[in-house]
């Protein structure tokens, strides 16, 4: 397209690259941005580079941490003995937000898709099965409410439970097709609660 200069096309082509965002957003962010001062620009370019730059992942939970490991996992204060499974990094901000939880979690990094040839392997399971000491006594299983997060939460039991894990899934509330992100903070707190035995 000729349509802008060619270091305009760029940034709305990068802004049109990131999760949710269409070439039509893309575009008003691009014309937002050229309208800042330099300075703001400035602070949000480094702001991308520095956060990319300094955090990594927890090795032993798989959170987004710049510490290793991250504050919940070196906190004497949380019980070590329930850990929390979900998909992804995004969804330990949501249960954290419902501030009724106070075990430790485990970040899957995805779930198991048969369709889209994702197995066992593809996600964060084997550093989930390594974690299993003596002190664990719950696995709370809160993947997604839909195929993929049911058929994870099916394999975990399957693979937990000769383990001696007592393995939990989160129940009412979270809509069957629905993401964990998008939960209020009641429903994911009845849902904690509701949770039921695999
Ligand atoms: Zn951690």
């Amino acid at each position: 397209m000729d349509f802008y200069p060619v270091v305009i096309e760029k940034l709305i082509e990068e802004f049109a690259k990131l999760p949710g965002i269409g070439y039509k957003t893309a575009q008003r962010l691009t014309i937002h941005v050229l309208n800042l001062p330099d300075e703001e620009v400035k602070e949000f370019a480094e702001a991308l580079v520095k956060a990319r730059g300094t955090i990594k992942y927890c090795s032993t939970c798989g959170n987004f941490t710049d510490k290793d490991p991250c504050p919940i996992c070196s906190n004497p204060n949380r019980d070590k003995s329930t850990i929390c499974v979900v998909e992804q990094p995004k969804d330990i901000m949501t249960m954290e937000k419902v501030k009724e939880f106070n075990g430790v979690y485990h970040v899957l990094h995805g779930n198991i898709s048969p369709m889209a040839g994702r197995g066992p392997d593809d996600i964060k399971l084997k550093e989930l099965i390594r974690r299993m000491s003596g002190e664990v006594k719950e696995v709370i299983v809160a993947t997604n409410p839909n195929i993929e997060g049911e058929a994870t939460a099916m394999y975990i039991s399957k693979i937990l439970k000769p383990l001696g894990a007592k393995v939990t899934r989160i129940a009412h509330g979270i809509p069957v097709g629905g993401d964990l992100e998008y939960a209020d903070e009641v429903t994911l707190s009845k849902a904690l609660e509701g949770r039921t035995e695999l």
